[in-house]
């Protein structure tokens, strides 16, 4: 790839943040990494300071939804040395999102060179305390305009990151959803596509409103299986052995769900891939032989569920010594902040 351009602020706001006391997705660097797509083909990427966009009200993205993003973290270890987990799997999804929705793919060249330049001029947004990283957000949206309701002849990608500390969910209720459904059989449940979420949050305020705090999706068909965990991947553990469903059209195929498969067997914990009924959840929790359920994705890596609801009624987790989710969570942050040996060879050194 061409060298990039880079445009620096005249403001930095780094000075004004305070690292020790970040949220989550809330304070941006002062940077980031814009691409655009036009006369069917992708221009060259630039960076530029972090600022809004100007879009005619007549773009796409605005009328039809044509926009997917990716979720990622850079982190930074001891040596100020600056890493990402797996990035090839987020650039692979975003082209696989990309297509369902219609969106020209990207190459490798814009995603990796783009992100590897803006992630040096903003290196010192990367937190280094513990539990903190950049949180990046690459996007793909709708720029071309017109109301005819076919795919946009333009598009931007563009990176954003946010600074972000520890992701604390606390105790996590859940309910297990009856009647809405977060994706269908032959739908775009499988893609990082914006739409799937403005979706979720209705029927999730239902929830938080009945004093939960995010909703447990169902197979779209029955509401018998058990699929995801709001936004997260979904495990159980039925005594010793760890249970996820497999990827489909629905379930999405997240990089955590993998990468802790991997870690659980070779830690020697028997894991099953394998769709897994309500009913066989409330059985075990009944005979007691449900020891953990927790949600994985890249923001909170393992959120563990203290209780779930499902038809009126409140069933808790048990609270166990050594928990698969501290276990598994430890190993699989100890590889991304090369705390510990990289067996799977996961880390990519920017
Ligand atoms: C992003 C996402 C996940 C988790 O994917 P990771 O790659 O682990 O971050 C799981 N389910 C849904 C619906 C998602 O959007």
């Amino acid at each position: 790839m061409d060298s990039l351009k880079i445009t620096r602020t005249q403001h930095s706001k780094l000075k004004g943040v305070d690292f020790n006391n970040l949220g989550f997705g809330t304070t941006f660097s002062d940077h980031m990494l814009v691409c655009d797509y036009k006369h069917g083909q992708w221009g060259k990427a630039e960076i530029l300071p972090f600022q809004s966009i100007s879009l005619m009200p007549s773009a796409k993205i605005f009328h039809y939804g044509q926009s997917i993003f990716e979720g990622m973290k850079a982190y930074k270890d001891q040596d100020e040395n600056t890493w990402l987990f797996r990035p090839e799997e987020n650039f692979k999804r975003l082209n696989k999102s990309a297509k369902r929705l219609a969106i020209p793919e990207l190459s490798k060249a814009v995603f990796f060179e783009g992100l590897k330049a803006l992630l040096k001029l903003d290196n010192a947004w990367i937190p280094n305390a513990p539990g903190s990283s950049l949180y990046i957000r690459p996007i793909i949206f709708a720029t071309g305009d017109g109301f005819h309701a076919s795919p946009a002849d333009a598009y931007r990608f563009l990176i954003a990151t946010a600074p972000s500390g520890p992701y604390f969910s606390g105790q996590v209720k859940v309910l297990i959803e009856q009647t809405y459904s977060r994706s269908a059989n032959g739908g775009v449940g499988f893609a990082k596509a914006g739409g799937n979420y403005a979706a979720q949050f209705y029927p999730t305020q239902l929830a938080i409103e009945k004093g939960y705090n995010q909703v447990i999706w169902t197979d779209d068909t029955t509401h018998e299986y058990i699929e995801e965990a709001g936004a997260m991947n979904i495990f159980i553990r039925i005594n010793d052995t760890l249970i996820t469903g497999p990827t489909s059209d629905r379930i999405l195929d997240g990089v955590t769900r993998k990468s802790i498969i991997d870690i659980a067997k070779s830690e020697g914990i028997p894991v099953e891939v394998r769709k897994f009924k309500v009913s066989e959840v409330i059985n075990a929790s009944q005979k007691g032989s449900l020891k953990e359920m927790f949600g994985a994705g890249t923001a909170a890596v393992v959120s563990p569920i203290s209780a779930y609801g499902f038809k009126g009624k409140d069933f808790e987790l048990p609270v166990i010594e050594n928990p698969y989710a501290s276990l598994i969570k430890k190993r699989i942050t100890s590889i991304q902040t090369n705390k510990s040996d990289d067996p799977f060879g996961w880390r990519f050194k920017v």
